[in-house]
């Protein structure tokens, strides 16, 4: 079997929040695991709303945490091979230049759609089984908005394949984008990678972290005395359980332990008095 790869691919457009890496943790873990390797990606091709300093803070934290890429890329270095593939879609006739009615000032008059072929598509989450979209209710969707500027579902897929992603591990807030995904990656014959989404975790009040309702950046937490170990293993056990009653575990321990097989479905809580509880044991 070919090597296995796997990539965290943030956007740097707010500080990251613990929800984010664990998904950073779990595909490192996963990667490291099976001797793969693991890629970091900053999806940086929102310009009004991708900043440098997000994009600095996901370096330094990756760094203190000790989650190492095996390599790394930025996305909007491969506007040339989004573009190359945009066009290479429009000449088969499967997207089209759209004109549009703007609504709203500074909207688009023109934008590249993909042309929905109607059906199903399947895919087998590795954590969750068979989920079966019906693709209609799509409609013709928007894949970029000039040729320089491709969503993010048109840059994920040819990224994954140019970077020959096998595992793609993310957030479960991804899983309707998928049907999506995998028709552009049948358009252009590329291969579709395994998919693992991740459950859902909350805060202690039942609210989904978020970057926009301002989640805590995990350098917050270095800096108010948080170990690295500490956290990194916390994380670690965000929806993930090694199957046996030890709860802490070294970064070694962990890749070996690690397996998404024990991933569960069911959302994660993150607590900071569980947190502080790791900690200390760290500490000690
Ligand atoms: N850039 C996307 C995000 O930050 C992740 C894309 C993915 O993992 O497929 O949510």
């Amino acid at each position: 079997m070919s090597q296995i790869i796997t990539r965290f691919a943030p956007s740097p457009t707010g500080l990251l929040h613990a929800g984010n890496y664990r998904t950073a943790v779990f595909a490192y873990l996963f990667a490291k695991h099976v001797g793969g390797k693991f890629i970091l990606r900053i999806e940086d091709t929102d310009v009004a709303r991708s900043k440098k300093e997000y994009e600095e803070n996901i370096y330094e934290t990756l760094a203190w945490l000790g989650v190492k890429a095996d390599e790394t890329y930025r996305q909007s270095e491969h506007r040339p091979r989004h573009r190359e593939l945009l066009e290479k879609l429009i000449a088969d006739g499967t997207a089209y230049v759209s004109k549009e009615t703007p609504k709203n000032p500074g909207d688009r008059e023109e934008v590249i759609r993909f042309k929905n072929p109607h059906g199903s598509v399947t895919f087998t989450d590795v954590i969750r089984g068979d989920i079966t979209t019906d693709v209609s209710d799509l409609g013709d969707f928007i894949i970029a908005r000039s040729f320089d500027e491709p969503v993010f579902h048109f840059a994920v897929v040819v990224d994954d394949a140019d970077e020959h992603v096998t595992h793609v591990i993310r957030g479960g807030d991804h899983i309707s984008n998928t049907a999506r995904q995998i028709l552009i990656m049948r358009a252009l014959s590329l291969p579709i990678p395994l998919y693992a989404h991740l459950p859902l975790i909350f805060d202690n009040t039942h609210k989904k972290l978020s970057k926009r309702t301002g989640a805590k950046a995990l350098t917050e937490y270095r800096d108010q005395g948080i170990l690295p170990e500490a956290l990194l293993n916390y994380l670690s056990f965000l929806g993930w359980n090694p199957g046996d009653a030890r709860e802490y575990l070294t970064r070694d321990e962990l890749i070996q332990a690690f397996d998404l097989s024990r991933v569960q479905k069911g959302s994660a809580i993150f607590d900071d008095v569980k947190l502080l509880s790791v900690n200390q044991y760290w500490m000690r």
